[in-house]
């Protein structure tokens, strides 16, 4: 059974290796940007409330990805394992990723955390065209990730649950040095 997190700066390779990694091993990918992305296209009530924030580079608040997040980890395709990326971004979110999972009787989760520079990560943002990936916008989410986000690094490493894989190298190098570090 494989339960992973992705941990790391936008633009570090998360969602197509989250996405490539969730294929190999037959277990859904649950990307929260993904999911919040469709929402707007689909003029949900979820979508109406996220796309301000969206739209800032800001997170959505707590609640709104909480409950999404608990709603798709009971679907019946999520009960043979997944890959949570995106999800959480802050420590409160963490600590209620670890209620819910105690909850529904989960546990022996591990977080990778796929690391790359700041001038990589821009780079690859810019040069990726989504709505959300104007200068501004790439520098407030990577402000946000460096406030909010990354104090995740310590949390998990304290309760032995991290492994960090280099972001900074090819896709095919990335994949690779992600089957092996689960296969450990
Ligand atoms: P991503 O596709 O992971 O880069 O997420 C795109 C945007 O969705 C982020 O900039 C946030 O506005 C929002 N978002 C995704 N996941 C979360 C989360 N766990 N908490 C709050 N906002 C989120």
């Amino acid at each position: 059974m494989t339960r992973l997190i992705f941990l790391g700066p936008p633009g570090a390779g998360k969602g197509t290796q989250a996405k490539n990694l969730a294929e190999f091993l037959q277990i859904p990918h649950i990307s929260t940007g993904d999911i919040l992305r469709q929402a707007i296209q689909d003029q949900t009530n979820l979508g109406m409330q996220a796309q301000s924030f969206m739209d800032k580079g800001e997170l959505v608040p707590d609640k709104l990805v909480e409950d999404m997040v608990e709603e798709r980890l009971k679907q019946p395709d999520a009960q043979t394992g997944w890959i949570l990326d995106g999800f959480p971004r802050k420590v409160t979110q963490a600590k209620f990723l670890g209620g819910l999972l105690i909850n529904l009787h989960e546990g022996g989760e591990k977080v990778i955390n796929l690391d790359a520079p700041d001038a990589v990560v821009i780079k690859r943002l810019l040069g990726r065209g989504r709505k959300d990936d104007t200068e501004e916008v790439i520098r407030r989410r990577l402000e946000i990730y460096r406030d909010e986000t990354a104090p995740l690094i310590n949390y998990y490493s304290d309760r032995q649950q991290l492994l960090t894989v280099n972001g900074n190298q090819s896709q095919e190098e990335v994949f690779s040095d992600l089957k092996n570090i689960i296969a450990a």
